[in-house]
């Protein structure tokens, strides 16, 4: 279904975009190039891909897996579970970002009732992602991008599956980069100012980069319950997983615990064994 909301071209060809609302990227249907649309103007975004790489089949046996070799799952539970999984591609802003951080303040650990007056800067460079859409349990902080995955993506690419555009334009998604950067310097700083007086984060942004994920979403039942398990289509690492509330302990768990037992159990004979013998 696609709306137009409102009349813009292709800044690579010229061709009218189809854009439906909310969205803030539009890949163009003639000639491929990924737009970001600002106010009246579009322009071109370097635009790739990972292509997924698990059928169906496989996506739910690695969910099997997962849910086997879950140490707090509950025993029994296998790919039969799942209840729906669909495959989406994911879209993720990234950026070679340079951060200088000016920060001063008071070191107050160690220093006296005062404590001490602290400054500097810090320089730092980071590869930073930021999820271009708004709801989505797609775990985007856990997410390794493998780069060594990506390609390049072209107009036929369109027809390999679902492609989730983002909502976010591009410098929507540096200002959330910029805010999380800043919230991970203030982190690392933390070691050194207890209280700041100024922090001024000041960031370069590379490049941007629009780079489409291969995701599947899967939701499977236990008890009567529906639980959400997000899965990568490049390699099959499970990104995050709802374990299921059990009453009992998952086998796994049973065992680590019969072990410890047994431990506890070795170690009361020999101090026994130790205070006979002497
Ligand atoms: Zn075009």
């Amino acid at each position: 279904m696609t709306d137009v909301v409102e009349s813009f071209n292709c800044a690579q060809c010229g061709a009218p975009l189809k854009i439906r609302e909310g969205e803030a990227v539009a890949v163009c249907e003639y000639c491929g190039s990924l737009n970001s649309l600002r106010a009246d103007k579009t322009y071109i975004i370097k635009h790739s891909w990972m292509p997924n790489k698990l059928t169906k089949d496989e996506a739910l046996r690695k969910a099997g897996e997962w849910m086997r070799g879950g140490m707090l799952m509950p025993p029994g539970l296998d790919e039969k579970a799942v209840t729906g999984a669909s495959l989406a591609y994911v879209p993720l802003w990234v950026f070679d970002a340079k951060a200088r951080t000016d920060y001063s303040g008071v070191f107050l650990r160690g220093g006296g009732k005062e404590g001490k007056r602290v400054q500097g800067s810090e320089e730092k460079e980071f590869y930073w992602k930021v999820l271009g859409r708004r709801q989505s349990s797609f775990p985007v902080k856990e997410y390794k991008v493998p780069l060594s995955q990506k390609v390049p993506f072209s107009l036929e690419d369109l027809m390999r599956g679902e492609m989730l555009n983002s909502e976010l334009d591009v410098e929507e998604a540096k200002a959330a980069a910029a805010q999380e950067i800043e919230g991970y310097m203030r982190g690392v700083l933390s070691e050194k100012v207890d209280r700041f007086d100024s922090l001024e984060v000041k960031i370069d942004f590379g490049e941007p980069e629009l780079v489409h994920v291969p995701v599947w979403f899967m939701e499977f039942g236990y008890k009567g319950g529906s639980y959400r398990l997000v899965m990568e289509g490049s390699d099959g690492g499970v990104l995050s997983g709802e374990i299921p509330p059990s009453d009992f302990l998952g086998g796994e768990m049973r065992l680590v615990i019969a072990i410890a037992a047994a431990l506890v159990l070795v170690a009361a004979c020999a101090f026994i064994a130790l205070n006979l013998l002497r």
